[in-house]
C-alpha cells in the first residue's frame, strides 16, 4: 500500500487540522499504516493551544503532490482550497460538511453531512466501524467541535453535533466550557500577526452570480480592540481587492462572548451587504447583530442579494 495524504483546506483552522490527525487515526485503525495527515498552511493560534494542551504534534506542511498520489480530504470539497493539481491525484474519501464543489471522474467515498462539524461525521464513522476513540483523540474531537460551534452558539451546530460532543467530553474527561472557553480565547489574540496575516487567517474566497468576493473572519473578546486597526486593515483590504481584482471584501470580526459581528466591507460591490443585511455601511463598517456564522449567515444570504 502506497502512502496516503490527508488534508483539509487551506487557511487551516482547527477542524481541519484535527481532521487531518483524526482521519490519519481512523484509517491507521483500519490497517493503512502508510497515512499521513497533512496541512496546507499555517497552525493558527487557537488551533497550537489544542495542539499543546494535547501534545499532539502538527501534521506535515505542504503545498502540493505528485501527480497520481492518494488523497483523503476532509473539511472541505471546494477545488479552490486545497492542492493545485487536484484533478491528476486519486482522491480516495471526502468526509466535510460544506457544498460540494468538486466532481471526479471516479468514484469515492464521500460522507457529507450538514452538520456543524467535520468532528461529528468522523465521530460517528468510528462508531460505524466499531473503532475505539482514545482519550487524545477524543479530545481534539471535541475541540473542532467547540472551534466550528463557538461552543454550540452557532446556527450551525446541530443536535448530532451536541450528542458527539457530550459523548468525546466523557472520554476527554474535561469541563468542555471551561476549556472551550480557553481554547477560543487563545484564538483572539492577534497580537503577532501582521495585517496581511490577520485578513489572510480564516479567508474564503468566493465566486457567484459574477461577483468575486472574499470574506475573512477573526474572532475576538472585544470588537472595538480589533476596531483600533480600522485604518490599517482598510489598506490591507483596499490592497487585496487591487491584487486579486475583487468586487467584495468582507471581514467579519466576530464576538465570541456575545455573538456579534462587526463587518468592514470594502470594494466596488459592497453595496451587496447592505442590502443583504438592510444596513448602512457608515465608513466601511456596519454591525451585524446575532450573526456569527459565515456558512450559514453569510455566503448564502450575499449570494442571494448579489
Ligand atoms: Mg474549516
Ligand atoms: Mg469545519
Ligand atoms: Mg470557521
Amino acid at each position: 500500500m502506497g502512502k496516503t495524504y490527508i488534508f483539509g483546506h487551506k487557511n487551516p483552522d482547527t477542524d481541519s487540522i484535527v481532521s487531518s490527525i483524526v482521519m490519519a487515526d481512523f484509517e491507521k485503525k483500519l490497517g493503512n499504516s502508510e497515512a499521513i495527515a497533512c496541512r496546507l498552511g499555517n497552525i493558527n493560534k487557537e488551533t497550537e493551544f489544542v495542539l499543546q494542551y494535547t501534545g499532539v504534534k502538527a501534521p506535515e506542511l505542504i503545498e502540493d503532490l505528485e501527480d497520481g498520489a492518494e488523497v483523503i480530504m476532509v473539511d472541505t470539497a471546494n477545488v479552490a482550497e486545497v492542492i493545485p493539481n487536484l484533478d491528476n491525484v486519486k482522491i480516495k474519501r471526502i468526509v466535510d460538511h460544506h457544498q460540494v464543489l468538486l466532481h471526479t471522474a471516479y468514484p469515492l467515498f464521500y460522507r457529507a453531512e450538514p452538520v456543524g462539524c467535520t468532528e461529528t461525521i468522523m465521530y460517528k464513522l468510528y462508531k460505524e466501524y466499531g473503532l475505539e476513540i482514545d482519550k487524545t483523540i477524543a479530545t481534539l474531537m471535541l475541540s473542532a467541535i467547540i472551534s466550528d460551534t463557538l461552543l454550540f452558539k452557532s446556527p450551525t451546530c446541530t443536535e448530532d453535533d451536541k450528542k458527539a460532543a457530550k459523548e468525546l467530553t466523557q472520554i476527554a474527561e474535561l469541563d468542555y466550557e471551561v476549556y472551550g472557553m480557553e481554547m477560543l480565547k487563545a484564538g483572539t489574540d492577534l497580537s503577532s500577526f501582521s495585517i496581511e496575516e490577520i485578513l489572510n487567517l480564516d479567508a474564503k474566497a468566493n465566486e457567484f452570480k459574477g461577483v468575486k468576493a472574499i470574506v475573512a473572519q477573526v474572532n475576538t473578546a472585544s470588537i472595538p480592540e480589533v476596531m483600533k486597526m480600522k485604518t490599517e486593515l482598510e489598506v490591507g483590504i483596499q490592497k487585496i481587492i487591487a491584487e486579486r481584482q475583487l468586487d467584495l471584501f468582507m471581514l467579519l470580526i466576530t464576538d465570541i462572548i456575545e455573538s456579534n459581528t462587526q463587518t468592514i466591507a470594502m470594494g466596488n460591490r459592497a453595496d451587496i451587504v447592505e442590502k443583504a443585511y438592510h444596513v448602512k455601511l457608515e465608513d466601511n463598517t456596519a454591525f451585524l447583530e446575532g450573526v456569527v456564522s459565515r456558512k450559514k449567515q453569510v455566503i448564502p444570504v450575499i449570494t442571494e442579494n448579489a
